[in-house]
């Protein structure tokens, strides 16, 4: 029988017969020490995007299959897109297996909001979504931020169980993984990660001890991440590698912000106010008059990133706020936040429709 290689970057199960399906290698590549396959060899290369042909059925597929297991499942969300970071049908397919939640990229959010008051908010959220987590623990897989903690707790919670680590793409799934790998087989060759969403194909394999594995699945695509929206070359503008930027603005009723050209407030009514915007350094503010804002969007010139497939604002969803009397967060899910403390105020929000926008207490 021969062996089954697999691609070091993706898990795919290696084949020199069809370029286009997954996995490919040119024959003249197999003997190569570390085998990438042709679409991770690209994208570690070139950072060059082949989309991941997985689809949702598949993901399904393999959600039930970790749901027939008695075994330690590991969430990973992005606390900065937590919209974008959910599974549908997560609790249903795995069966009241324990779930340990990781909220990743925890610097991206400011450093001056402590750890307890997100970690409640993202209890908050679960609780939405109908998960009951075993624990919950904040980390930041690029700033090597609690990764010892959530070695501890895998190991305190699956009780010599196997682990299956899930997540949707662009979370920081792979690059968590890769610390996790350096702990646990202490390797240098790591797996692949990218500024690219959907990276990670089939179950990679980590030996824990000597029976039991961790397993990395495959991403999956969340429609609602704004990361599919723009163009590959405009990803490092909105993913950010760092602490969000506050600016403020003083605004009047009647203005309006753009960011970028991804989404839009509306400051229709209420005091002269002051608007603290938590946005990737890269991103853009312009401010303009609301009875400008129309014509500033559809002109196609001012605003970067734009979204080519929306062509005229009104094609975004809007959102309507009348602001409570204490202070909140208006939350563009996977692009930054606006703090704001003005009771009464009426807000409006244009974003693409499949990105999330919502209201929060503020932050900080
Ligand atoms: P995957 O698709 O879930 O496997 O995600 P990746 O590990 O490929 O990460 C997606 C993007 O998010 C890459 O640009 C990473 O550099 C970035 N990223 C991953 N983890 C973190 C983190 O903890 N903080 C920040 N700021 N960026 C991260």
């Amino acid at each position: 029988m021969t062996e089954e290689i697999r691609c070091f970057g993706c898990g795919a199960v290696i084949q020199s017969e069809d370029e286009k399906k997954i996995g490919f290698v040119p024959k003249n590549a197999l003997n190569k020490d570390v085998i990438l396959c042709k679409r991770c060899f690209r994208l570690k290369n070139y950072h060059e995007l082949q989309k991941t042909s997985l689809t949702n059925d598949d993901f399904l597929k393999i959600l039930q299959e970790i749901g027939n297991h008695n075994c330690l499942v590991v969430y990973i969300v992005d606390l900065f897109d937590y919209n974008g970071s959910i599974i549908n049908g997560l609790t249903r397919h795995l069966n009241n297996n324990d779930i340990l939640v990781v909220g990743n990229k925890r610097d991206v959010l400011p450093k001056s909001v402590k750890d307890i008051k997100i970690e409640h908010w993202l209890r908050r959220q679960l609780k939405e979504s109908g998960i009951k987590p075993v624990d919950v623990i904040l980390s930041s897989a690029v700033k090597n931020y609690n990764l010892d903690l959530l070695i501890d707790k895998i190991e305190q919670y699956r009780n010599n169980r196997n682990v299956y680590v899930v997540g949707v793409t662009n979370v920081g799934k792979s690059s968590l993984i890769n610390a996790l790998l350096k702990h646990y087989s202490q390797s240098e060759n790591l797996i692949t990660t990218s500024e690219f969403p959907g990276t990670t194909l089939d179950l990679i394999e980590i030996p824990l001890d000597d029976d039991s594995y961790l397993y990395d699945s495959p991403g999956i695509i969340n429609e609602h991440q704004i990361a599919h929206l723009v163009k590959d070359e405009d990803l490092k503008i909105i993913i950010p590698k760092s602490e969000l930027r506050p600016i403020s603005y003083q605004l009047n009723s009647q203005q309006t912000l753009y960011f970028g050209g991804l989404a839009r407030l509306d400051y229709i009514k209420g005091e002269k106010t002051s608007f603290t915007c938590f946005f990737p350094k890269r991103l853009k503010i312009n401010r303009t008059k609301l009875s400008n804002g129309d014509a500033l969007y559809n002109r196609h010139l001012t605003l970067q990133p734009e979204i080519e497939s929306i062509k005229d604002i009104n094609d975004m969803a809007v959102h309507v706020f009348k602001l409570p009397n204490y202070k909140v967060d208006i939350v563009i899910s996977g692009l930054g936040f606006v703090s704001i403390n003005c009771p009464g105020g009426n807000i409006k929000i244009h974003a693409p429709k499949s990105v999330g926008v919502f209201i929060r207490e503020a932050l900080i």
